[in-house]
């Protein structure tokens, strides 16, 4: 969906309700109360009412818009520019980009939209061969206490980032040559390089029937326990099948896709990590992103519907 699309298809507040409202029906409605499927839509209330006990659901209820005043069309066409974009919008160009008077709301509407994404991808796990890694990424330090970091100790400014790719080898039949392609993305904000902290992350993310690289590091010495086949990095001829290609790639586009925002919070962190894992695990959806994102929008917590 383009912004253009977007104006024509949906040009003002009630075009939106209609289209969330049929998104609702044809997801299914639960009533709160007593689980009540059957409602009727009460227009001047912009609520379903429950056939049976009569307990009313209004049409942001149970959404990630619940408790919003934004106007439903704000939200979706926050979806729209978010969607239409590999790159990220920082908020302030969103603000710009909607017309809106204040910051705040939009900030708070980007970060529910990216914990949506982040719980998207929560329910999948790697699997056959995974590649594993960690990165230091930017993040924003205050003045007062930049002043106090020591010299020379950068990674102190930097947020630790734990990077999980799951690869297929492909073998050229011609020249022998090995190459991989890669299917998911894993991001997650760690607060420490510590082994143990590696070893859960694997054990949570990662299928213990995989195969899995790492580097050379000790943090990876002893993942016995989390992995049936551990493969580390292998250097000189054979590097072609075991090197850890995809995460290399994704940590160089995170960092330049970190650049577009200015201040990123280590509290915020991860929402910018499951917001660029969302479009990277989903490249390949073009204009579909849109609908992705709306439906993962309505059924934020509890449904399962891709
Ligand atoms: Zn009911």
């Amino acid at each position: 969906m383009n912004i253009i699309n977007f104006i024509n298809r949906f040009p003002d507040e009630s075009s939106c309700i209609e289209f969330i409202k049929e998104q609702r029906i044809q997801q299914g409605i639960v009533c709160k109360k007593c689980a009540g499927i059957k409602h009727y839509w009460l227009e001047n209330k912009l609520s379903f009412q429950c056939a049976s006990c009569g307990f009313r659901t209004s049409i942001k209820s149970g959404t990630v818009m619940q408790s919003s005043n934004l106007p439903i069309r704000t939200w979706m066409m926050a979806i729209t520019f978010i969607t239409a974009t590999k790159k990220g919008f920082s908020a302030a160009e969103l603000q710009r980009q909607l017309g809106m008077k204040r910051y705040e709301p939009v900030f708070r509407m980007y970060h529910k939209l990216r914990v949506v994404m982040g719980q998207r991808d929560e329910r999948y796990r790697l699997e056959d061969m995974a590649e594993y890694d960690e990165a230091f990424v930017g993040k924003a330090t205050k003045a007062k206490v930049r002043s106090q970091l020591k010299r020379g100790r950068g990674s102190q400014k930097q947020s630790k980032v734990a990077v999980m790719a799951e690869s297929t080898p492909l073998e050229d039949p011609e020249s022998g040559k090995v190459d991989k392609s890669c299917k998911y993305f894993k991001m997650k904000k760690i607060k420490n390089l510590e082994a143990k902290t590696a070893q859960n992350l694997i054990k949570e993310y990662i299928d213990s029937d995989s195969v899995l690289q790492t580097d050379k590091s000790t943090t990876f010495s002893d993942l016995s326990d989390c992995i049936d086949v551990h493969v580390r990095e292998i250097s000189g001829t054979d590097k072609g099948k075991f090197n850890l290609k995809w995460v290399h790639i994704a940590i160089s586009n995170l960092k330049k896709h970190l650049h577009t925002y200015h201040m990123i919070s280590e509290r915020m962190m991860q929402n910018y990590l499951d917001e660029f894992c969302y479009k990277l695990n989903r490249r390949y959806f073009g204009q579909k992103l849109f609908d992705r994102l709306i439906i993962a929008s309505i059924y934020p917590y509890w449904y399962d519907c891709g």
